[in-house]
């Protein structure tokens, strides 16, 4: 049964939807580690395990974009995502959940990392023209719904032109959002930045889907060094934007730089620059969630190219 599109009104509901009538949770018990849900490991009584997030009744939305993020990062068949196995709202716990497959991790190893260069350049390189507007191939970045970043909202609406989504989508929202933390001399910088976005940025020369939000916390090594995504911000845009991402709060090994390139080339020249705008958008997000201990990181970008 394809489960994907049923808001179940129960986890029970959605267990039994997926593993058979007979299937009954026997235990749950808590992991630690996220930044916004409740996580659990859940046993059922076949002694599978599955994976499950909750968060309030209100905040279901989390997790019916979270959702169409796994199935289209999953969709491109180029690196491991967890399936989704249902979503809904559990009125007996009073939460609203997501459970997925479950993934038994494993220590990280050279090979995992060269495995997750290669796959994550393989999706930067895969077909996705789809996952925008499937009725419209002009529409070339963006993506079929609005998410989440974060906590934080993420426009997608489609677009053309990669720089007019990075602008109106993504760096716009944000300095809007983060206003009261911006003087008006950084606003004005600011606004001067967006209005010569593109002298700093380029058009890629293909769009690529995005996990959208891959910090360490946000890559798992399964057993056997597979490499796994998870907790994704899915749209389709500049694959520099998930590297800058990796490297933001210090890079990965550099055999997982090496790998990528093998597949999918980092262009030496532009990137180290272009990085530092696609940096401004997760330090943005930062500010707007976290506070102001990201404002010195956020001014210091306007400043180096508005300056
Ligand atoms: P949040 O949305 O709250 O940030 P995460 O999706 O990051 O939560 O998950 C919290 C933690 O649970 C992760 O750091 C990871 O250790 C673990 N985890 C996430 N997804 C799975 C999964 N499918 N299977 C097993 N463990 C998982």
């Amino acid at each position: 049964m394809d489960n994907s599109k049923t808001v179940f009104r129960s986890l029970e509901n959605a267990v039994q939807a997926a593993f058979g009538e007979s299937a009954v949770i026997l235990r749950s018990d808590s992991i630690p580690g996220g930044d916004i849900n409740d996580a659990y490991r859940v046993t059922l009584s076949g002694g599978q395990k599955i994976f499950v997030k909750a968060n309030r009744v209100r905040n279901l939305n989390f997790f019916l974009t979270e959702a169409e993020g796994l199935e289209a990062l999953g969709a491109t068949r180029k690196i491991k995502v967890p399936e989704v196995l249902g979503y809904g709202i559990d009125e007996r716990r009073g939460c609203s959940f997501l459970a997925m497959e479950y993934i038994e991790s494993a220590p990280r190893t050279e090979a995992y990392w060269e495995r997750f260069g290669h796959q994550l350049a393989e999706l930067h390189r895969a077909e996705c023209g789809l996952f925008v507007d499937p009725k419209d191939a002009k529409q070339k970045y963006g993506f079929s719904e609005d998410n989440y970043i974060g906590a934080g909202p993420q426009k997608n609406d489609p677009s053309e032109r990669w720089i007019e989504f990075y602008r109106e989508c993504r760096l716009l929202p944000q300095i809007r959002r983060a206003e009261r933390y911006l003087d008006l001399s950084v606003r004005r910088k600011a606004d001067r930045l967006l209005d010569h976005l593109d002298s700093y940025l380029r058009e890629p020369e293909f769009p690529s889907l995005l996990h959208g939000d891959l910090w360490s916390g946000n890559m798992m090594c399964g057993r056997g060094g597979s490499a796994w995504i998870i907790d994704p911000a899915a749209y389709v845009g500049d694959f520099e934007a998930d590297l800058a991402m990796t490297q933001l709060f210090g890079s990965l090994p550099g055999m997982f730089y090496s790998a990528y390139s093998e597949i999918n080339p980092i262009d030496r020249e532009g990137y180290p620059e272009r990085r530092k705008l696609y940096d401004l958008y997760y330090l943005l997000n930062h500010l707007n969630l976290f506070g102001a201990g990201y404002l010195g990181s956020v001014v210091e970008i306007i400043n180096r190219f508005a300056g």
